[in-house]
């Protein structure tokens, strides 16, 4: 379970501070497929950076199975935060490395040796539905099959939770669809807790269960996709 307390980040500005999160209160439950959704400038990336706790919170707190991020030394969170994946609008791969390579990486980084690393690579391949593109170079794909290799080298470190940033926002709607499924998926069978972060309502409808609403750095509602969404 992620529990985000009392949630705030000040920025110091030119002209002062400026709140780019106020007092967020959201539980996401475990095997959860949470979206948080909002405009440009809602504070979406800020909460992100504060979920996989590359930002430290100026007051409240990041609660991860009961125990606080916010006090953890670098080291622990160093630790904690391989058990976040993240995967990106832009898809982030490296082009010099070919797919397999791509997914190898977290593993290598991790001391995995070289074979188990490239046996769980093609594993991992499968899972996606790429496994003719081990050899491949991302320069080469789709932009869907990029994000299919990007979420596979995202369970490549056996997250408990996938953090997708906008992740279908570069896709046309057919192919976000087909990586929705995909999420879903693996939200499924792996039991991995999913976020959906987005400023798209659509993709929220599609996959999510719960959703929170962001607004200028405040949570506007929260609740299941039906009540949130629902006309009275
Ligand atoms: P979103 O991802 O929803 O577009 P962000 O979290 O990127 O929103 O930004 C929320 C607000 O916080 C924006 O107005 C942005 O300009 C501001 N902001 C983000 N990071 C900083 C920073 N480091 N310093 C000052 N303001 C920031
Ligand atoms: P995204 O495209 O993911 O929303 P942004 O372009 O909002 O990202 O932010 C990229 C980086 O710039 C972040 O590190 C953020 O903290 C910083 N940033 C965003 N807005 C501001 C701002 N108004 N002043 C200073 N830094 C900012």
């Amino acid at each position: 379970m992620i529990e985000l307390k009392g949630l705030t980040k000040i920025f110091p500005t030119e002209e002062g501070t400026f709140t780019a999160l106020d007092h967020v209160d959201i539980t996401i439950r475990d095997g959860a497929i949470y979206g948080i959704i909002g405009m440009s400038g809602a504070g979406k990336s800020t909460l992100v950076r504060c979920i996989n706790l590359l930002e430290r919170p100026t007051e409240g707190n990041v609660l991860i199975d009961g125990e606080d991020m916010t006090a953890l030394s670098p080291k622990a969170l160093r630790q904690k935060r391989r058990s976040i994946s993240m995967i990106f609008q832009q898809f982030n791969l490296l082009m010099q490395r070919t797919c397999l390579s791509n997914i190898c990486f977290p593993m290598e980084i991790a001391g995995v040796p070289a074979a188990q690393a490239k046996k769980r690579a093609m594993e991992l391949l499968e899972l996606v539905g790429l496994p003719d593109k081990a050899d491949a170079y991302p320069v080469q794909l789709s932009g869907g099959q990029k994000q299919r290799i990007a979420i596979a080298r995202a369970l490549a470190s056996d997250p408990k939770v996938l953090l997708c940033d906008e992740a279908t926002s570069a896709l046309d709607p057919t192919t976000t669809r087909s990586i929705l499924r995909l999420i879903q998926d693996i939200n499924k069978r792996l039991g991995i807790t999913v976020i959906v972060i987005t400023h798209e309502m659509a993709v929220v409808e599609e996959i999510c269960s719960h959703v929170a609403i962001l607004d200028h750095g405040k949570v506007m509602e929260t609740g299941t996709v039906e009540e949130v969404f629902s006309n009275p």
